[in-house]
C-alpha cells in the first residue's frame, strides 16, 4: 500500500500514479481491518473522471473480503452519513478529492455513526492486516444492491425551508455531486432558484471544483448581478462546502454566515464550534454584536474530522470552519453545505431589510491568504518560542491550540504546521493592512530561514 496517500482526515492523492485502482482494491479488501466480518458497507462517489473506475475497484475489494455491498452511485460526501443510516450500514466509503484540481481523487471512510476514520489510523490497521491479498478481480455483480437515494435525500433536506418573504437564489453546483440532490430539491413557492454549472463534468470546466478560488468567485459575484439575486451560493465538487455572496456579489465570511444564522436563534444558550482559523473574527463578532454572554464559544483543531466530533459532543447549534464547512444538528452534523444554504435562505428572508445591507454592517478585517513555507518540521518548538518571546506582552494572549497563535485586540495570526507535507502555514487578519504587512514580514523571515 503506498503510505503517501494515507493523510490525516482521509486518503487521497493524485491519480493513476499514487492512487488508482489497484491501490483501491487492496484498500476495500483490507477494510475486514476496520469493519466486523460479513458487515454492511455503503459506497458512493464523486464525479470525477476517474472515479467510476476506482469505485469499481473499491467494490471488488469489498466483495471479495466478504463485505455486503450498497453502491448508492454518485453523491456528496455529506449524504454518505445519509445513505449509512438509511441502510443501517457498519460503514461507508466515498470515492472523491472533494474540492482537490480534477486529475485528484481519493476516499473518505466512515463508521456507522458517520464519524470519519482518519487516514493514519487506517494506513495503521490496513498495513498490519494478515487477511491474504489477491490481486487478480473477480467480478461478483450479483451481490452488489444499487440504490439511487437522491430523491430521498433531497425530500428530507426540503423540510427545513421556513422561508418568510420572496428570495431569488443563484445556486452554483460547480459541475460537482451536489447537483443531482439540487435538481430534486422541492424550494419553497417564495424561493426562486437558478440553478447554474448543474451538469455533471469531471473537468469542473465552469471554474473548477474548488470555491475558494478567485475564479469561482468572481464567477458567483458575476451571476448574482445578472439575475439581479438575492444571494449567491457555490458548492465545492463534492457538495460539503459552500460559499455565500450577498445580492451585489460581495463574497460572505463563514464567521459572518454564522452570525447570520444566530441571529434568528431562539434559544442562545447553545454551543458554536469553531476552528482556530475562525477565533480573531468570531471575538470580533463576538464583541461588536452582544453575542458574549449568549452562545457558549467553543474552540477546536483546523478539520471535518475534529469538527464533526466536538459538535456532537458539544450538542452544537452550529460548527464552522473558515474553509466554508458548516455543521448543524439536524442531519447529525453531516457537514451537508445544501442544508447550510437552506438555513441561510432561511435566516435572509426574516430580515427587515436586503442581505447586502446586513452584509455591510458586518465586521471587516484584511486577510492574508494562507502562506505556506517550506519547513523543517523539527525546528518547530524553537520557532514556538521565537514568537512567543516576540508577542509576549500584557495585550497579546498566546494559544497552542493548533500550532501558535497570537491573539491582539486589532490582529491575529495563527502558525501551524501542515498535516499532509513538510510545510507550515501562516493565516494573518488585521484591522489595518499596514499592521497585516508588518507582521507578515517578521514572520516571513523567521519561516523562511
Ligand atoms: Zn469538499
Amino acid at each position: 500500500m503506498n503510505k503517501e496517500i494515507f493523510k490525516l482526515y482521509d486518503i487521497r492523492g493524485e491519480y493513476p500514479s499514487q492512487i488508482n485502482e489497484k491501490e483501491v482494491f487492496e484498500i476495500g479488501f483490507k477494510s475486514t481491518s476496520i469493519f466486523r466480518k460479513g458487515a454492511k458497507i455503503v459506497i458512493g462517489r464523486d464525479a470525477r473522471l476517474s472515479s467510476p473506475g476506482l469505485s469499481k475497484a473499491l467494490e471488488n475489494g469489498l466483495i471479495n473480503a466478504g463485505f455486503e455491498v450498497f453502491d448508492v452511485g454518485i453523491i456528496t460526501t455529506p449524504m454518505l452519513d445519509f445513505a449509512v443510516n438509511f441502510f443501517k450500514a457498519d460503514g461507508g466509503i466515498v470515492v472523491t478529492a472533494s474540492h482537490n484540481p480534477k486529475d485528484d481523487n481519493g476516499l473518505g471512510i466512515v463508521d456507522s455513526s458517520g464519524l470519519f476514520i482518519g487516514g493514519r489510523d487506517l494506513f495503521l490497521k490496513m498495513s498490519s492486516e494478515k487477511n491474504n491479498f489477491k490481486t487478480t478481480y473477480i467480478k461478483k455483480e450479483n451481490k452488489i444492491k444499487r440504490e439511487n437515494l437522491d430523491l430521498k435525500y433531497a425530500q428530507e433536506l426540503s423540510e427545513y425551508f421556513d422561508v418568510s418573504k420572496k428570495i431569488k437564489a443563484v445556486v452554483d453546483c460547480s459541475n460537482g455531486s451536489s447537483a443531482p440532490v439540487i435538481k430534486k430539491i422541492k424550494f419553497p413557492k417564495n424561493v426562486e432558484a437558478i440553478i447554474i454549472n448543474g451538469n455533471l463534468d469531471g473537468n469542473f470546466k465552469a471554474h473548477g471544483p474548488d470555491p475558494t478560488q478567485k475564479i469561482a468567485q468572481v464567477a458567483i459575484a458575476k451571476a448574482v448581478i445578472k439575475y439581479k439575486a438575492d444571494i449567491g451560493i457555490v458548492f465545492d465538487g463534492d457538495g460539503d462546502r459552500a460559499l455565500f455572496a450577498d445580492g451585489k456579489g460581495k463574497i460572505i465570511r463563514p464567521e459572518n454566515i454564522w452570525r447570520i444564522l444566530a441571529q434568528g436563534a431562539r434559544d442562545k444558550k447553545q454551543s458554536v464550534v469553531f476552528t482556530v482559523l475562525c477565533r480573531y473574527m468570531m471575538n470580533l463578532i463576538k464583541n461588536s454584536s452582544g453575542f458574549s454572554n449568549e452562545f457558549n464559544f467553543v474552540e477546536t483543531r483546523v478539520g471535518h474530522l475534529f469538527m464533526k466530533e466536538v459538535c456532537r459532543k458539544e450538542k452544537a447549534f452550529a460548527g464552522v470552519e473558515s474553509s466554508m464547512h458548516y455543521y448543524f444538528p439536524e442531519d447529525n452534523f453531516s457537514g451537508s453545505a445544501i442544508l447550510a444554504m437552506i438555513k441561510v435562505i432561511n435566516s435572509i428572508s426574516k430580515l427587515p431589510y436586503d442581505f447586502y445591507q446586513l452584509s455591510d454592517m458586518l465586521p471587516k478585517v484584511f486577510v492574508s491568504r494562507e502562506i505556506n513555507f517550506k519547513f523543517d518540521l523539527k525546528k518547530l518548538p524553537v520557532i514556538y518560542s521565537k514568537i512567543k518571546k516576540m508577542f509576549s506582552s500584557r495585550d497579546n494572549k498566546i494559544y497552542f491550540t493548533d500550532g501558535i497563535s497570537v491573539l491582539s485586540s486589532d490582529w491575529w495570526f495563527n502558525v501551524r504546521p501542515s498535516n499532509t507535507e513538510n510545510l507550515v502555514r501562516l493565516n494573518i487578519e488585521a484591522k489595518e493592512e499596514i499592521k497585516l504587512e508588518e507582521i507578515k514580514k517578521y514572520l516571513t523571515k523567521i519561516l523562511s530561514k
